[in-house]
Order: C-alpha cells, then sequence, then structure tokens
C-alpha cells in the first residue's frame, strides 16, 4: 500500500467513526506522526492532503522543520521534552506542543515564548491508566483520589496564569498493546476530565482531545477526539535511527 493509499484509508475510516458517534469528521484533525520517518515519506503524504505532521524527538524535528517543504506544514511536538530543552521548543515552531507535563516546563515555555513576543499553545498530558511508565499527571482515577485531582487542579490554575502559554485541552496515550474496546474507558475518562476542567476554568477554552493511535483511533474518535495522532497506519512500521 502507497502511503496515499494508507492516508485514503485512515480518512474513510475517520468520517465512519466520526458519523457512528454523530459527529461530523471536520471536528477531528489528523497528525500524522512522522517520527523516525524520511521527508521522502512526509512529502508523500503531505501530496495526499495532510497537513499536520507530529515527532516526538527533538532533534529529528528540528531537522526536518529546516527543509523547505517544512515551512507550509503544521508541526506537533507529541513527546516528552526536559526541561533543559524548553528554549529549543519554543524557538522550532511548533504548531501545538501535546505534551506538557510540568509546572516547571510551562514556565520555562512561558518564559521563552514571551522572550520572543509569541505564546505556545500547549495540550497537558494526562496519565489516565496509572501506568508507571507514562508521563504526565497522574489522573485515573481523579473522581476519587482527593490527591490527584488537587495536584492537577492547582497545576491548571497556576499555568493559567503564565502569559506565554496557551492551554487549549488534554493529551493522552493508552495502555500499549491493549484491545481497542479495553482502551475505551480511557479515552472516556480523559473527556470527562477536560469537562470537569472546563467546568472549573471559565475563562479558558479547552476544545483539544489528542487522543488515539494506530490501533485505536476510531474509538477514541467516538469517545470524543478531535486530533488523531497517527503512525503506523499512515507511514508503515518506522525505519530510521
Ligand atoms: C509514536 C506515537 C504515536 C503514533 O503511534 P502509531 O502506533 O504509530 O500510530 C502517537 N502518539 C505518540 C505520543 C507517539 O509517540
Amino acid at each position: 500500500m502507497s502511503i496515499a493509499e494508507n492516508v485514503a484509508r485512515v480518512r474513510q475510516q475517520l468520517r465512519q467513526a466520526a458519523e457512528s458517534s454523530g459527529r461530523s469528521s471536520d471536528a477531528v484533525r489528523l497528525v500524522a506522526v512522522s517520527k523516525q520517518h524520511s521527508l521522502a515519506a512526509i512529502q508523500a503524504a503531505a501530496e495526499a492532503g495532510v497537513t499536520d505532521f507530529g515527532e516526538n524527538r527533538l532533534e529529528e524535528a528540528t531537522s526536518k522543520l529546516a527543509a523547505p517543504q517544512a515551512a507550509a506544514l503544521r508541526w506537533h511536538m507529541i513527546g516528552h521534552v526536559q526541561s533543559r530543552k524548553a528554549r529549543d521548543v519554543v524557538a522550532a515552531g511548533f504548531s501545538l506542543v501535546h505534551s506538557l507535563d510540568s509546572v516547571r516546563l510551562a514556565e520555562r515555555y512561558s518564559r521563552f515564548a514571551q522572550e520572543g513576543a509569541q505564546s505556545l499553545a500547549v495540550l497537558l498530558e494526562i496519565n489516565v491508566s496509572g501506568e508507571a511508565t507514562k508521563s504526565g499527571w497522574l489522573a485515573y482515577n481523579w473522581e476519587n483520589e482527593k490527591d490527584q485531582r488537587q495536584t492537577l487542579w492547582m497545576a491548571v490554575q497556576q499555568m493559567a496564569q503564565l502569559p506565554g502559554l496557551r492551554l487549549l485541552g488534554l493529551m493522552t496515550m493508552a495502555p500499549w498493546g491493549t484491545d481497542p474496546e479495553q482502551t475505551r474507558p480511557v479515552f472516556r475518562r480523559l473527556r470527562l476530565l477536560r469537562d470537569a476542567l472546563q467546568h472549573d476554568f471559565t475563562a479558558l477554552e479547552l476544545d483539544v482531545l489528542s487522543m488515539g493511535m494506530t490501533d485505536d483511533y476510531m474509538v477514541a474518535i467516538q469517545e470524543g477526539a478531535t486530533l488523531i495522532r497517527v503512525g503506523r497506519a499512515i507511514f508503515g512500521e518506522r525505519t530510521l535511527q
């Protein structure tokens, strides 16, 4: 299958999933995760109409963003970022950073963005499955565990004040290798958490839910995803080191 055929298939499934849950397919944006894939592969996806690309490593992203054809595309940082790399992430010019996972990093993003007279659009990464290996704010049981709720609510309160940051929503990674139907509650939990935060932080507009990858994006769409991050279904297995 060519990349163009893959893109067409993913788009068709996106539409099906949206329609099956009474949503408009326009409400769901496809982010093609191009990590460990070449510029030629990115170009092929762009020619098939993909406008948004996701990368998880800053160095790889920076070299791709330097290519002339990259300027017309929107780039998403989806991987963990160390605090000391915050300045470089701001300078790289991502349209959206999905992986904000600490107040400390938020403060640095805000400061560097402000220095450049910009603001950085971010999503808060939330660990809704409780897996110890995942980054993000722990929220696998925020309805019942006061600590989880309090920590996250305080963090949002602090970050909402930062002048160089635009908090646009939430992102999560589902547990690896489980049946998509088993991940459904994880996606639903993220949406309910967003609804609760939106209810309490009326000055924010938390419209974005980044959830769903190759194995589970249809379920994620049915549960309210507005961004899906799809790698293998578009580009095949990852190749570059
Ligand atoms: C790699 C990656 C994806 C894409 O995964 P696929 O299974 O290839 O679709 C999505 N989100 C994040 C954060 C990733 O690191």
